[in-house]
Parts: C-alpha cells; sequence; structure tokens
C-alpha cells in the first residue's frame, strides 16, 4: 500500500473476515436490490454466507471463486448488454463483502500453494483495461472495501480501441435509419433503434470475428468509415490511471500487448506477447506484474499446454481462464475458472455463485460470449 491509497481490507494478508451487511458505506450512495430492500436484503446475505462457508470451507475442501468483469458502465447501455452497470455491479460488491471473503489473486494463488485457502474465499478481476474500471468500478470497491486485480493489455491504453468496441461504437453513432454494408460481403442493416443497433452491431461482430488479422483490421476501417463517425479514443485506460490503480493498493495483472487469440499465434509471437505484456505494464506501473489472464481463455482453444508453460517461465504466479466455475484440490494455478455473475440482484447473483461452487471450470462451447464473455471475442485488431 502506497502512503496515501485506501485501504481495502482484504489487501492485507490474512484479510478479516466478511462485514456482516449493514455496510452502509459499501451501499451508499443507494445501491437498493430492487428484489430484496432493507432487512430481507441482510437476510438473504447472511443465507449465502451461510451456504458459502458450508460449500467452500477451510482445508482440504476449500474453493476459490473468481469473479470476472470487462467494462462496467456507468448507465446500462443497450449495446452492450453484457456488461455490468455501476448498480449492478454495486450490488455484487456488497454481496462480496458481506458474505464472502475476498483477497486480491495473488494473495489467492499463494495461499493455494501453501494449502491455507480459507473458508469462502473470492476475487474480484477485470479484463482489458477499460477506463471505466478506474472512473466508476474503483470508487465502488473503495466504497465497499473489496480488492481487485486488473488484466490489462497494455498495448491499448493510452487512446486505443479493441476490435469489437470499434465496430460497437460505429454502429452506435451511424447517422441514418440504415447501414448499407453489403460492399463488404455483409448486408444492409436497420438502425432505426436501440434494439436495432444492438442487433446489427451483434451480426457484424459475429460476421468479423474468425477473420484473418489484417482482414479483420480492414473491415473495422470500413465499418467506421461506412458509419461516418470518429470512434473514441477514451475508452481505454491512462497509463497514469493504470498507474494510480497500482498505488491505490489494486492489483494489475499481465493480459499480453495486443490481446491475441495465444492458440494462433508463432511460439515466438506468444512468448513476446505475455513476457513483453508483463515488462511493459512493470515499467508503467512500477510494480512486479504476478497474475495473468489469457486472452479470450478459453482452455484448449483460445490458447494451450505450451503458453500454460510460458506464463510460468516468464515469471508470472498464476494465471486465470474464461472456463466456467470454481477452482477445487487439486489446484491448477495457471488455469484458474471465473464466474461471471450478470444477475442484477443480490438474490440471484448470491444463488449463482453459490451454484459456481459446483462447477469445476467448463468451456462454454465456441462462443464464449454466449456465457461468459461480455460483448464479442475479445482478440484485437
Ligand atoms: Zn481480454
Amino acid at each position: 500500500m502506497e502512503p496515501g491509497g485506501f485501504a481495502f481490507p482484504g489487501a492485507a494478508r490474512g484479510g478479516g473476515e466478511p462485514r456482516m451487511n449493514g455496510s452502509p458505506e459499501c451501499a451508499s450512495p443507494p445501491m437498493p436490490d430492487r428484489a430484496q430492500p432493507g432487512r430481507a436484503n441482510r437476510v438473504v446475505l447472511t443465507a449465502i454466507r451461510l451456504g458459502a462457508r458450508v460449500l467452500s470451507p477451510a482445508g482440504r475442501r476449500a474453493r476459490l471463486l473468481v469473479l470476472a468483469y470487462h467494462r462496467v458502465l456507468p448507465h446500462p447501455d443497450p449495446m452492450r448488454p453484457f456488461d455490468a452497470d455501476a448498480g449492478t455491479f454495486g450490488r455484487h460488491m456488497e454481496l462480496l463483502a458481506s458474505a464472502f471473503r475476498v483477497m486480491p489473486l495473488t494473495e489467492a494463488i499463494e495461499r493455494i500453494g501453501e494449502g491455507n485457502l480459507p473458508a469462502h474465499a473470492a476475487c474480484v478481476t477485470f479484463d482489458d483495461g477499460y477506463a471505466d474500471n478506474y472512473d466508476v468500478a474503483m470508487p465502488v470497491l473503495r466504497r465497499c472495501g473489496v480488492p481487485a486485480t486488473f488484466f490489462v493489455a497494455v498495448g491499448y491504453l493510452d487512446g486505443g480501441l479493441m476490435w469489437n468496441d470499434a465496430i460497437i461504437e460505429a454502429v452506435r453513432q451511424a447517422r441514418g435509419p440504415s447501414l448499407d454494408l453489403r460492399s463488404l460481403g455483409l448486408a444492409q442493416y436497420q438502425l432505426g433503434n436501440d434494439a436495432d443497433r444492438a442487433q446489427t452491431a451483434r451480426a457484424i461482430l459475429l460476421a468479423s470475428r474468425y477473420l484473418p488479422f489484417e482482414a479483420r483490421a480492414e473491415r473495422v476501417r470500413r465499418v467506421a468509415e461506412a458509419a461516418g463517425e470518429k470512434l473514441p479514443v477514451d475508452l481505454m485506460m491512462t497509463s497514469t490511471q493504470v498507474r494510480a490503480l497500482a498505488q491505490a493498493g489494486l492489483e494489475l495483472g499481465g493480459h499480453t500487448i495486443s490481446h491475441p487469440i495465444l492458440a494462433r499465434l508463432t511460439p515466438e509471437r506468444a512468448w513476446h506477447e505475455i513476457y513483453e505484456g508483463k515488462r511493459r505494464l512493470e515499467r508503467i506501473a512500477g510494480v512486479e506484474i504476478r497474475a495473468f489472464a489469457y486472452p479470450n481463455g478459453r482452455p484448449g482453444l483460445d490458447y494451450d499446454a505450451s503458453h500454460v508453460d510460458m506464463v510460468r517461465r516468464a515469471g508470472f504466479a498464476g494465471a486465470v481462464t474464461t472456463a466456467w466455475g470454481a477452482a477445487r484440490a487439486p489446484f491448477d494455478r495457471y488455469q484458474l475458472p471465473r464466474v461471471m455473475p450478470r444477475d442484477d440482484t443480490v438474490l440471484r447473483a448470491g444463488l449463482r455463485l453459490l451454484q459456481a461452487y459446483r462447477i469445476k471450470g467448463e468451456v462454454c462451447g465456441r462462443d464464449p460470449e454466449a456465457a461468459f464473455a461480455p460483448a464479442a471475442d475479445r482478440a484485437a485488431p
């Protein structure tokens, strides 16, 4: 913890037991749970805490829940239906602070190594390095006293834009009632309302995600051109914001430089992305980077055993995937599964997490978006 940083209770080794609810600083400004206000909410939190302790006791049967987020939107956005908004995220953090033992990911990894994982342990992670992680999520984390780990694809800091975001933002801003992309081998899409635009963006994303690297970059450029608007340059964090996260006592993690699908790279290129991504992030933040998240993250599909070995040799202490579930013995510290609770009430999110304790780590088909990732295959342009 840097001087002047704010305290995350879980950030100190052996951080305390969850506060039993009523953590007013967490719930303020108000983040009412639509389904479970007031006292009923406390009953729900108590029940989930007890359930989590039963399903994940300390000792040999301990399990680890790692929550995964990408963007945390200031307000719900029909163009990004899979991303959490501030209200939902606040309820999730209230749930975690009250019912789980939240700790930084590298502490959980260390404790797994020592066979010393506490009961109902959980971690919070963010992928890619979006600016709203700093602007929207960090104040909520601070209010709730929840530590977190931010996996940053360093190549997009300071004005970069990932290819899927470029498509979404181009369609959002396109003028007129339709967008004619027939010259790109696509279709003429309707833009009459929010639902049309969301559907259009999704159709273009699905039609573009498996294009070769250069062809996809060219398609992104031409879609943006057809939409006729300038794309945003402030979607990702700045280097200064990344440094501020570290100085605030939050944890940073490696996520490569340009967010490629590692399994599609030569070994030399994959090593460069993993190792140089770590070094560049360390130079920016001035701290050692010890955790890693595989881009796109599906075991055996987006990366393989050779990349797990590279992550180990690059000096990381552990890594997370996008397989769905809770880690359990025998733990693989370099392939920890995660969960993404999209549910917008404390009750539903809590039940989702309890349910995840029973799942070892399932790969959700060839489309992580369907069950895990918030917006799209996150491969970089
Ligand atoms: Zn990612």
